[in-house]
């Protein structure tokens, strides 16, 4: 028995864990799984019943799960609150508590909407399946050697880059044993020419790879790689980054796979519980109806069953039963491109439990 956390959040976080739920129970009795649901509110619900994104009982109730499933946060109904109360800091203070520096996002490009990408297919080639891995919890958004604040007044501001060897460590090791898992190609990606963490972290990179022989590494300059991603994004397998580089390349990347609602990932760590979730926000502009694509959310429950629970078919499953539901011509309400059905949100979960 596996025991999950639903965090729905906001917007239309509630509409894509509906079909996620919906996804899981389709696929238990056939894999011979069980699976134990406890939700709980976290964002702006949260906020408006408990005073606060992230009660220390959902914290608490996380870490007593086996994964937690997250949808999404925010809207301009808590816009205006003081930091420290806004919906986001619910995702930042799970992240913190449970030690998840990793962040794994799958960008795929389905056959059947390589006509909704931007990127022509002559370019692509054969398949788009890149993983970029990204750390987490360091670097500049956190940076604050000696204690020092990042701060800024009229005439002056500083932020602070810093990692030790044991950060850039534990997220190379997974990125590594990621790309042992697939094509076996690594790109470590790095600003190396210019900054001094990025010099430790190339060094260190270069160093661990003599415990992977089979995996193929190379270096790219960050500026290259977001060129490279246009240019030729066929050529990588796993990419692995710091917390910035990874934050903007990961968006760039997502373009390609022709709607922001396809994306799922997974925040792991040391130990579980991992945390899975798609990696659009709340979308409070389309949150009622019935326009969500729930699929980021669904790819999400297939890394789930694969990294949390070893339950590889069942994930090739969900893979499988999203394709045939995009080859049949469904689509939600976000990619016109090519659409021979256009369904809502729980349409779509069907189409795809059905497929299974
Ligand atoms: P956040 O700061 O939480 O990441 P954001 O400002 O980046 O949020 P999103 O909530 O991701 O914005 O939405 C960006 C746009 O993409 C919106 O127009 C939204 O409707 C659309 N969008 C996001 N997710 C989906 C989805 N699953 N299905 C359809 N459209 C989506
Ligand atoms: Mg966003």
């Amino acid at each position: 028995m596996q025991t999950i956390a639903l965090l729905p959040g906001d917007g239309i976080g509630p509409e894509i864990i509906d079909e996620a739920v919906k996804v899981l129970k389709a696929v238990e009795a056939k894999y011979d799984l069980k699976f134990q649901f406890k939700k709980s509110l976290v964002g702006g619900a949260s906020a408006d019943i408990y005073g606060t994104p992230l009660t220390e009982d959902t914290v608490a109730l996380c870490k007593d799960c086996d994964a937690i499933l997250f949808g999404a946060v925010g809207g301009p109904k808590w816009d205006k609150l003081p930091k420290e109360f806004r919906p986001e800091q619910a995702i930042l203070g799970l992240r913190k508590s449970l030690g998840l520096y990793a962040n794994l996002r799958s960008v795929i490009l389905f056959n059947a909407l390589s006509d909704a990408s931007p990127i022509k297919k002559e370019i692509i080639g054969e398949e788009l399946d890149i993983m970029i891995v990204r750390e987490l919890t360091g670097g500049l958004y956190f940076g604050k050697p000696k204690g020092i604040e990042r701060t800024h007044d009229k005439t002056r501001a500083f932020d602070t880059m810093e990692y030790t060897d044991e950060e850039i460590k534990r997220v190379a090791r997974i990125a590594f044993e990621t790309a042992q898992r697939r094509q076996k190609r690594l790109t470590s990606v790095d600003k190396a020419n210019v900054l001094e963490t990025s010099r430790l972290w190339r060094t260190i990179v270069t160093d661990m790879a003599a415990d992977y022989p089979d995996v193929k590494l190379c270096h790219m300059y960050v500026d290259n790689c977001s060129m490279q991603l246009v240019l030729n994004p066929g050529q990588f397998d796993v990419i692995l980054t710091e917390n910035t580089f990874g934050d903007i390349l990961s968006d760039e990347a997502s373009v390609l796979t022709g709607s922001i609602g396809m994306l799922p990932s997974a925040s792991i760590g040391d130990g579980k519980p991992y945390l899975y979730e798609p990696i659009h926000g709340s979308a409070p502009d389309i949150a009622g109806s019935g326009k969500a694509n729930p699929i980021a959310c669904i790819l999400s429950v297939a890394m789930m069953l694969e990294y949390s629970f070893g339950a590889k078919d069942a994930a090739s499953a969900i893979k499988n039963a999203v394709e045939r539901a995009l080859n049949e011509g469904y689509r939600t309400f976000d990619i016109q491109v090519g659409a021979k059905k256009v369904v809502s949100t729980s349409e779509m979960g069907d189409i795809i439990v059905e497929n299974l």
